[in-house]
């Protein structure tokens, strides 16, 4: 007999996560289940930042948002990349953009070509050859054209987004409940679980009424109400690798235009973000407690701040690391209730739109397939664990003399992010698998930028001639010069591409 379908869906927690879970559920699942939040305003959300990466797009589309209509509505801004200050050391430099870097030219990548002719002194810096990191800097930004040839940079930009976070859940939940998800307002006081299997079967709120759901969706928030609180599902800390353990978070009154990148610039004992929107700017300190208190983190990012701050700034606790199941039982945990990965490189929105894609992929039936959910957890372990050496690798490579810098340079780290800095070292080469989300070129870009150059090059880069090698290293250049230079500034594209969307 076939296993009945789920009918009852239960998402605790009104965050970006659960909004973004409710609001996908109901576009894909229609009225085929009853799909009902419950959020607590008396203890309300996270609500930072926020700042993204390009995959966010493919959300919105799932959903059928208008991007203009999206950029509007949440006071956003576009984002070309992340601008790292004073990571390896103080008063560098470097952007680690979305997209490629240079394009083909023999059996190797770009970098491989680029490496030789730096070696030898004939090239530029690699943020020259890439549309992304050369455009930020200069506050151009524009989506891609559909009026150049398909191989010009300009047909193909890769971007993402800054917005209020706070604004874009009222938007999803806008755009969740005209699709028939049920809200509830009130706090959860207890957690019922069936005395035989362990799964959920109700919470209770603390005006006594029960809620139950064939399938419970945790996204509550650092505490995890059900994965951690009800199911005990256990943590892996992965603090000695990323000991920042504190955020303070102010936004502050914006002065000049909005800039098309993060700002990610490195203090005494972490590192201070800058967010630009339409209407104010985010800022904040991500700290290790151990090297600094909280009052001087407060009086170093207020010094720090572009314009007067509208508020103080809030204090956010958190241990970095991720649960040892994402998946218990009949409880996905989304969002800050799965683990966190500190916001250095912008992947926590990220995390919660591929674990939805994810659990649409596995959608069980009312028996609980533990195979679909052995697969769920192996995939989003695998996704945090490769993020989480992607941003291993920034403290890593630092020569600050600040103990908690210099502490970051001696840690041990894993084994397989150590064997690829020594392998990027010796020649520019590097091992990522396939399915991890960030791509070669972010590789290369924060190896780069973060001071590791390598010795030598992939060997069969000197089957190229070397006046061959030369043209083509200077025409990606010019090419690149030339993009930039017919790009408009970012204010003035935001201006117009949502003004259109009012005239819609
Ligand atoms: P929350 O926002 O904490 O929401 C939890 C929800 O659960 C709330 O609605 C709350 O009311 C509800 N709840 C909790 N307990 C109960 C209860 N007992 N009863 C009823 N309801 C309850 N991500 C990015 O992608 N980019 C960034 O730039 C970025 N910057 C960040 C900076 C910092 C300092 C931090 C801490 C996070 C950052 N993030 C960033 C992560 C991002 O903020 C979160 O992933 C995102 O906001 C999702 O939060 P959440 O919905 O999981 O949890």
């Amino acid at each position: 007999m076939i296993p009945a379908n789920l009918e009852r869906i239960l998402i605790v927690g009104g965050g970006t996560a659960g909004w973004m879970a409710a609001a996908a559920l109901a576009r894909v699942l229609g009225t085929a289940c009853r799909i009902t939040l419950v959020e607590s305003d008396e203890i309300g959300t996270v609500g930072v930042g926020e700042a993204t990466v390009p995959h966010l797009k493919l959300f919105n589309n799932l959903l059928q948002i208008d991007e203009r209509e999206f950029v509007r509505q949440t006071q956003g801004t576009f984002k070309l990349g992340i601008q790292f200050n004073g990571w390896g050391r103080p008063g560098d430099s470097y952007v680690h953009g979305f997209g490629g870097i240079g394009r083909e030219l023999g059996s190797q990548p770009f970098h491989q070509y680029w490496i030789k002719a730096f070696l030898a002194g004939r090239a530029k810096d690699i943020g020259a050859y890439s549309l992304n990191t050369a455009a930020a800097p200069r506050g151009k930004f524009m989506t891609s054209a559909s009026d150049v040839s398909p191989s010009s940079p300009l047909a193909n930009i890769a971007y993402a987004y800054h917005f209020d976070a706070g604004l874009y859940a009222r938007y999803l939940r806008r755009y969740a409940e005209a699709r028939g998800v049920r809200r509830h307002e009130g706090r959860i006081d207890q957690v019922r679980l069936d005395p035989e299997s362990g799964f959920v079967t109700s919470v209770v709120l603390a005006d006594g009424q029960a809620l139950s759901a064939d399938l419970f969706i945790d996204c509550s928030g650092f505490r995890g109400l059900l994965i951690e609180d009800a199911l005990h599902t256990g943590y892996h800390d992965f603090s000695h690798w990323l000991p920042c353990n504190r955020a303070l978070a102010v936004p502050c009154e914006k002065v000049g235009p909005p800039t098309p990148y993060t700002r990610s610039t490195a203090r005494a004992a972490g590192w201070q973000w800058r967010i630009p929107l339409q209407h104010r700017t985010g800022n904040g300190y991500v700290y290790s407690s151990a090297h600094v208190s909280d009052d001087e983190a407060a009086a170093t990012l207020l010094a720090h701040l572009d314009g007067r701050p509208l508020g103080d700034p809030r204090l956010l606790r958190f241990v970095t690391g991720r649960r040892k199941k994402f998946w218990n039982r009949n409880v996905v945990a989304l969002g800050l209730a799965s683990g966190f990965l500190e916001p250095l490189e912008s992947t926590s929105i990220y995390l919660i739109q591929s674990g939805i894609a994810k659990l649409l992929s596995l959608w069980p039936r009312r028996d609980f397939n533990p195979v679909l959910i052995d697969r769920y957890n192996a995939q989003s372990a695998f996704e945090f664990d490769r993020i989480r050496d992607f941003l291993i690798l920034h403290y890593r490579l630092n020569d600050r003399a600040e103990p908690f810098w210099r502490a970051c340079r001696y840690m041990d780290i894993p084994i397989e992010l150590a064997d690829n800095i020594a392998l990027f070292h010796d020649s520019g080469r590097f091992y990522r698998h396939a399915e991890e989300m960030f791509a070669e070129p972010s590789w290369v870009e924060v190896m780069l930028g973060q001071g590791l150059m390598p010795r030598a090059y992939h060997p069969l880069v000197d089957q190229v001639p070397e006046a061959e090698l030369q043209a083509f290293i200077a025409h990606v250049e010019e090419v690149i010069a030339s993009c930039v230079a017919a790009m408009p500034p970012h204010e003035a594209f935001i201006a117009r591409h949502c003004a259109a969307a009012a005239q819609a």
